[in-house]
């Protein structure tokens, strides 16, 4: 059973005073759920042109970023965008925000994302947050994705539903090459819940991409399931220099 939101909202807004979640400083411009400038200016954002594939940093000058074009094959969403590189403070907040029981950073890190795909011009009628395999939620408590796709759903009015599930249980992905990782991930997600996706058009969220296979997986099993359309979102993108 998912952790719901309206409980973080209410043991958040009892002892947290709103100042920034990295370093407790005042926010950016003062508002509640924002990190400081000083923290702001730590962060790598992706700034434009970025890869229409993976949203990560790009040359401009291929088509797609070096890491898009050595993952050899084409992503089945459409477009991508990435809030950050993995990279420095920004991998520091993730790994708080996901193992260091800080899931309140989902609010100021999803308002960032909701201004991504907003500037990114991306249409979404349905916000899908990656799952985890049960197992993993519940040693971790919540689900990351799940947090985040809550707050950009508010914050960009579009409604975010847990449309896919993690039928299998898959190794760390990173470590296998690219066929042992297709293999791997063969039936990973299954549709759950009422909502159809039959011709809806998805933004599939999740907190990190690194070679794309586990997002290639779960986009794939929501157009198969009749999705007109599938675009991902991702707080970070891991690149190789
Ligand atoms: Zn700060
Ligand atoms: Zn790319």
């Amino acid at each position: 059973m998912a952790l719901k939101w309206e409980h973080f909202e209410k043991v958040l807004g009892m002892y947290l005073p709103l100042n920034c979640p990295v370093c407790g400083d005042i926010p950016f411009d003062g508002g509640a759920n924002q990190f400081c400038a000083e923290c702001l200016k730590s962060f790598r954002f992706i700034r434009e042109p970025a890869c229409p594939s993976c949203g990560g940093e790009h040359n401009g000058i291929l088509e797609v970023c070096p890491d898009c074009l050595a993952a050899g094959r084409k992503f089945p969403w459409k477009r991508g965008v990435a809030v950050f590189r993995m990279d420095g403070a920004v991998k520091e907040v993730i790994y708080r925000f996901k193992y260091r029981e800080q899931p309140e950073l989902a609010r100021a890190l999803g308002r960032l994302a909701a201004g991504a795909v907003r500037s990114a011009g991306l249409r979404a009628e349905l916000l899908v947050p990656t799952p985890l395999h049960w197992v993993r939620f519940l040693q971790r408590g919540f689900n990351q994705s799940e947090l985040l796709a809550k707050v950009v759903g508010k914050e960009l009015g579009i409604p975010a539903v847990n449309l896919l599930r993690r039928t299998k249980w898959t190794r760390q992905q990173a470590k296998l090459d690219r066929d042992a990782r297709i293999r791997n991930l063969e039936k990973a997600f299954s549709i759950c819940g009422s909502t159809n996706c039959r011709g809806r058009c998805i933004l599939l969220i999740d907190d990190v991409m690194t070679t794309g296979s586990t997002l290639a997986a779960a986009a794939q099993t929501l157009l198969e399931a009749g999705a007109a359309e599938v675009n991902i979102m991702v707080l970070a993108r891991r690149q190789r220099d």
